[in-house]
């Protein structure tokens, strides 16, 4: 996966207006942003844009607006929060394209921000419609995508852009690619892959894919309920996608051709209901009895997993090891989180729920890599191209 596409380093772009791509889809709760790491994790190259005298349009989606207006999300609380980090003014576009946003543009000097509005309410967004990328192309000369986090989706922003500007990698763009490329490419042995989460569907690439490559792949989360059940072991309540059921069989059956350690949990703490007042008690081994179901690893498990982690040389994490929402159930993510923390290992951690554990554990800052995209990084490992970052300039 050697990185071949130009970088934002590279382009030309003192006096130039330049379309930024960005994952400002940030957590907003009544009104302010929550939770700001998506937006710092776009500074350097926004800055490095400014400093070269470049004028900046930024472009962003929020949540799901569905390609409707949405007042409740539009990017002003976000450009409020990017004004005070950059320490300068930004000047927030009152729609995504047309021609009142067109003068905004022209009207830019170099070190100038102007933010669009949230690219998805624009139906033509996701829909990849040529109108709408030809419409964002008018407000720039230069076009660089730094939003990893929507780089495996072909949309207007993320794609059909690219194909009207000449388009740029940005700087977060090319350190994830470089840091995900790194755990598949030229990894520090033993490689251990950590998987957890609700749905095997979700994870199957991955798993195949590190059959491949690494040396153990340790299994968590509800999605090792669909290895019990299709190993004919009583999964009681838990939570079991049906689809699952028949990718888990495979995987099992690749799992005994490779050289890659496939393990499953060995014990269980399971919960009547999914609620964290619910009557509460250790499984015996894997067995979930009827009334019950499985909402974490269990002690012995986790205490292995996080043996296995110290003794890596290269770890990647990716997917709660339980339902870690729920204090009960918390444990067996919070010493698979430790561990990632502590050992040696080179350290990469990807996806929504396991960054938001790692950070309600505060051990964000002790991890190598913490991947700012969940679907975009499964896609990258899995050996996938990004639609968002294919359409760039070749190096
Ligand atoms: P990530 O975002 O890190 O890729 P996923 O989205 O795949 O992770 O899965 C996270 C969700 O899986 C969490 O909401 C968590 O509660 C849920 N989960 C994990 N283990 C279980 C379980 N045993 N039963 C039910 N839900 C679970
Ligand atoms: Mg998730």
């Amino acid at each position: 996966m050697s990185f071949a596409k130009e970088s934002v380093r590279e382009a030309e772009v003192a006096g130039r207006r330049v379309l930024v791509r960005v994952d400002f889809n940030v957590p907003l709760d009544g009104g302010r942003v929550a939770d700001d790491t998506r937006i710092r994790a776009a500074l350097p190259t926004i800055e490095l844009l400014r400093e070269r005298g470049a004028a900046l349009v930024l472009v962003s989606h929020l949540g799901r607006p569905k390609g409707e207006v949405r007042p409740e999300l539009s990017m002003r609380p976000v450009g409020e929060r990017l004004a005070e980090l950059l320490g300068c003014e930004v000047r927030q576009a009152p729609a995504v394209v047309g021609e009142e946003v067109e003068a905004m543009a022209a009207d830019l000097s170099p070190g100038d921000v102007l933010l669009l509005e949230n690219v998805r309410f624009e139906p033509g967004e996701t829909e990849n419609d040529g109108a709408l990328a030809e419409s964002l192309g008018r407000l720039a000369e230069l076009y660089a995508n730094d939003a990893f986090g929507a780089a495996h989706r072909a949309h207007a922003s993320t794609e059909g852009v690219a194909h009207r500007l000449p388009g740029y990698a940005g700087l977060l763009l090319e350190q994830e690619i470089g840091e995900l490329g790194k755990v598949v490419e030229s990894p520090e042995r033993p490689l251990v892959v950590v998987l957890g989460g609700a749905k095997v569907s979700d994870k199957v690439g991955v798993i195949d894919r590190f059959l491949e490559l690494a040396d153990r792949i340790l299994i968590g989360g509800a999605m090792c309920f669909s290895f019990f059940r299709s190993q004919g072991s009583p999964t009681g309540d838990s939570l079991v996608e049906e689809e699952g059921v028949q990718l888990a069989a495979e995987a099992l059956d690749r799992a005994r051709e490779s050289d890659c350690e496939l393990d499953l949990p060995t014990d269980l703490v399971l919960g009547r209901e999914f609620d964290a007042d619910t009557e509460v008690k250790a499984g015996e081994g894997i067995v979930v009895p009827d009334g019950w179901m499985g909402l974490d690893i269990g002690p012995a498990s986790a205490a292995a997993y996080a043996e296995a982690i110290g003794a890596a040389g290269t770890v990647l994490w990716n997917g709660p090891m339980g339902a870690f929402e729920l204090p009960p159930f918390a444990a067996g993510t919070k010493a698979v989180a430790e561990a990632v923390a502590a050992s040696p290992a080179t350290t990469v951690v990807g996806g929504g729920d396991s960054v938001a554990a790692l950070q309600q554990f505060g051990l964000a800052e002790k991890v190598d890599w913490v991947s700012t995209g969940g679907g975009a990084s499964l896609e990258l490992l899995e050996g996938k191209k990004l639609p968002g970052v294919e359409a760039l300039r070749d190096a």
